[in-house]
């Protein structure tokens, strides 16, 4: 399918909702981003590249990060990551505290904060430079050699995380965090700093698209059946407390981030990436949201 037109139509429609909403801010070095900002990109599984407004433009990926994280920890691990975070949404905001008392320090799933914490605890305990390796895997599973985090928001997130630094403590209390917190701490946040384009992103989801092969080296990544199964996640778990909403409005697997983007994936079709720095009240970027709205409004095609 030529997805050029539609991309086209969803920019021109939605020009006058760009920049309405808030860029983050907690994280000082992303509130520095101009808000009115929009890119789109779709590729599909044979390669083709459709594109709109920003789509070159890398930004800071953040949560998004979550889920490349969540692969590579998957490919080393395998099912018995389970016992160590759940794969339930929240109910509670991306860096809620108050589940894990409760529920003895295992997080709920791995796309809230603290149970990213644990799975970058993981990669840490396998890799000798777990920041540096989770960028070399998306380098490899996006075709392209140069993607990096910036250090600049790197530090800028290491001297505010007061927060996950009380949620990675509070695991450790548990037994579920084996290495040291600062490690920890200092990997996560330069995972979220990875800086990416939409063409990027949404070519380093190919292999989910794919039903687990990297289309753009032939390597399997993961078996198709845990490719359905990191896509259902991110249907229930992926755009934060507005899960259930977005499924609603959307009907596609999503993966997001306070940077303002947004993958998602249309299961045997194409990787789609969308990027606008403003967010709504959830998280998620406001006219990202109503962008994968009108593309499965107007294409017609989404899971369901
Ligand atoms: N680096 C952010 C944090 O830990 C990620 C937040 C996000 O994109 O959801 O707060």
């Amino acid at each position: 399918m030529d997805y050029q037109p539609v991309l086209d139509r969803i920019h021109a429609a939605l020009q006058p909702v760009i920049g309405q909403g808030k860029v983050a801010s907690y994280i000082p070095e992303l509130a520095n981003v101009a808000a009115d900002q929009f890119g789109m990109a779709v590729v599909d599984v044979a390669g083709n590249v459709y594109a709109v407004g920003d789509a070159g433009k890398r930004f800071s990926i953040q949560s998004i990060s979550k889920l490349f994280a969540l692969t590579l920890a998957f490919q080393r691990e395998g099912d018995s990551l389970w016992t160590r975070v759940g794969r339930e949404p929240s109910g509670n905001p991306f860096n809620s505290l108050v589940q894990l008392e409760r529920e003895n320090g295992i997080p709920r799933n791995p796309f809230i904060n603290a149970g990213a914490l644990v799975i970058t605890d993981m990669l840490a305990s396998r890799s000798v430079n777990a920041a540096q390796s989770l960028v070399d895997f998306v380098r490899k599973l996006a075709g392209v050699a140069d993607i990096t985090y910036n250090t600049r928001v790197a530090q800028s997130e290491i001297s505010t995380s007061s927060r996950n630094a009380a949620m990675a403590h509070f695991m450790k209390s548990f037994g579920n965090l084996h290495n040291k917190v600062g490690e920890v701490l200092h990997a996560y946040c330069h995972h979220c700093a990875i800086e990416m384009s939409c063409v990027e992103l949404a070519r380093a989801v190919g292999f989910l698209a794919n039903h687990g092969v990297n289309p753009w080296n032939g390597e399997t990544v993961v078996d198709p059946s845990s490719a359905k199964r990191l896509s259902a996640l991110m249907l229930t778990c992926g755009t934060y407390d507005a899960a259930g909403d977005f499924a609603y409005r959307v009907g596609l697997p999503a993966k997001s981030g306070v940077g303002g983007g947004i993958v998602a994936i249309l299961p045997g079709e194409c990787g789609i990436c969308v990027w606008s720095p403003a967010l709504e009240e959830s998280g998620n970027s406001h006219a990202g949201s109503l962008a994968l709205e009108m593309f499965t409004s107007l294409t017609r095609r989404s899971i369901f």
